[in-house]
């Protein structure tokens, strides 16, 4: 195939895109802003020798066979269910999401103030009524025992050597060329036949329509001389001040062996604007007032570019869902062209 492509950013969405465009014969240049591949799916080894998701905890999970199916050409696995708890401010753990055990112990009509009125405020700034309803369905209250974060997903693993890995070996074929330290140009356009651009649609389009909120995170991480410190990789914190929650890596499988020490990321949420513009979370509330300004972007009649992933559709996705997305418009778009 005598095409080329432009892809805007090596994380989930456009290392899929590359592969599957490459595997069907068309040259691919992946360009990346950041000095590193991966996206926020990015995790490194520390001077620990303690593996760090620069840009908070990933984990795997789907009920999506083909996704799993698709990935696991690109790395094996370790077996991993992820468990959280919540350190409340009496001093004791909680199961989350709140289970009926966790209902009994802290009884039922105080559920919404201890576990989700705080963290939720923390989070987006926002109260839990402002707050779309939908992003409080990733954690629903459940009627069971059950003591899994994602309880209804039938696969749930981590890469075994890593996320950055595995990106890496999806973006590892001849006719992909990656240039990182590449902030995409206007002027790059005219030179491929297509670009699929994750970076955030209304800074593409000069944001004529107006910004596009997000939340970002600020990470503080420590390393401490202990063995370890929580029960969980990931803990939540009640308070209405302070972190969200904090992720102890050693405790994720595969994550560094160190008996004497142990790395800790807190997590403080704030406005993107004053975490430079380092876009996480699409801010979704009841008026509907950012998913207007998105769809005002959408009606752009633009025949050359598609936007791809988290910033490029302004969705709160996870890594199977961008995966699936990715997987599903690349075979769209292959198969209109072919
Ligand atoms: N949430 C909450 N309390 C918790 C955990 C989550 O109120 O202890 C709410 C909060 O609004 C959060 C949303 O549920 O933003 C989704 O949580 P999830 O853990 O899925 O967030 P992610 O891991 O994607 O940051």
């Amino acid at each position: 195939m005598d095409r080329k492509y432009l892809v805007v950013g090596a994380g989930f969405a456009g290392a899929v895109y590359a592969r599957e465009l490459a595997e069907a014969g068309a040259r691919v240049d992946v360009i990346d802003s950041r000095d590193h591949t991966a996206g926020n799916a990015f995790d490194y080894l520390n001077e620990d020798n303690i593996r760090v998701h620069k840009y908070g905890p990933h984990i795997f999970h789907t009920s999506n066979e083909r996704v799993f199916k698709w990935l696991s050409q690109y790395t094996e696995w370790v077996d991993y269910k992820h468990k959280v708890l919540a350190l409340h401010t009496d001093g004791e753990y909680y199961t989350l999401p709140v289970n009926k055990e966790t209902s009994m112990l802290v009884g039922e009509e105080n559920v919404a103030d201890i576990f989700f009125k705080p963290y939720t405020k923390k989070m987006w700034g926002i109260s839990l009524e402002e707050l779309n309803p939908k992003i409080l369905e990733r954690v629903p209250v459940r009627d069971d025992y059950n003591e899994y974060y994602f309880p209804d997903d039938t696969i749930q693993k981590m890469p075994k050597d890593g996320y950055t890995v595995l990106i890496d070996n999806i973006l590892d074929h001849e006719n992909i060329s990656v240039r990182l330290k590449t902030p995409f140009s206007y002027d790059m356009e005219k030179e491929y036949t297509h670009t699929f651009n994750s970076m955030p649609i209304d800074e593409y389009y000069h944001f004529i329509f107006g910004e596009l909120p997000y939340r970002s995170i600020k990470f503080q991480t420590v390393t401490l001389p202990q063995k370890n410190v929580f029960k969980t990789a990931t803990t939540n914190f009640t308070t209405w001040e302070g972190p969200t929650r904090v992720t102890e890596w050693k405790n994720f499988p595969n994550h560094g062996n160190n008996p004497g020490f142990t790395t800790l990321t807190y997590e403080w949420p704030c406005d993107y604007k004053t975490n430079q513009k380092e876009r996480y979370y699409p801010v979704k509330t009841t008026d509907g007032l950012s998913s207007a300004i998105y769809n005002k972007y959408t009606e752009i009649d633009n025949k050359r570019m598609t936007f791809i992933g988290r910033c490029g559709t302004y969705q709160y996705l996870d890594m199977h869902q961008v995966i699936n997305q990715s997987l599903a418009g690349s075979k769209k778009y292959l198969k209109e062209i072919l």
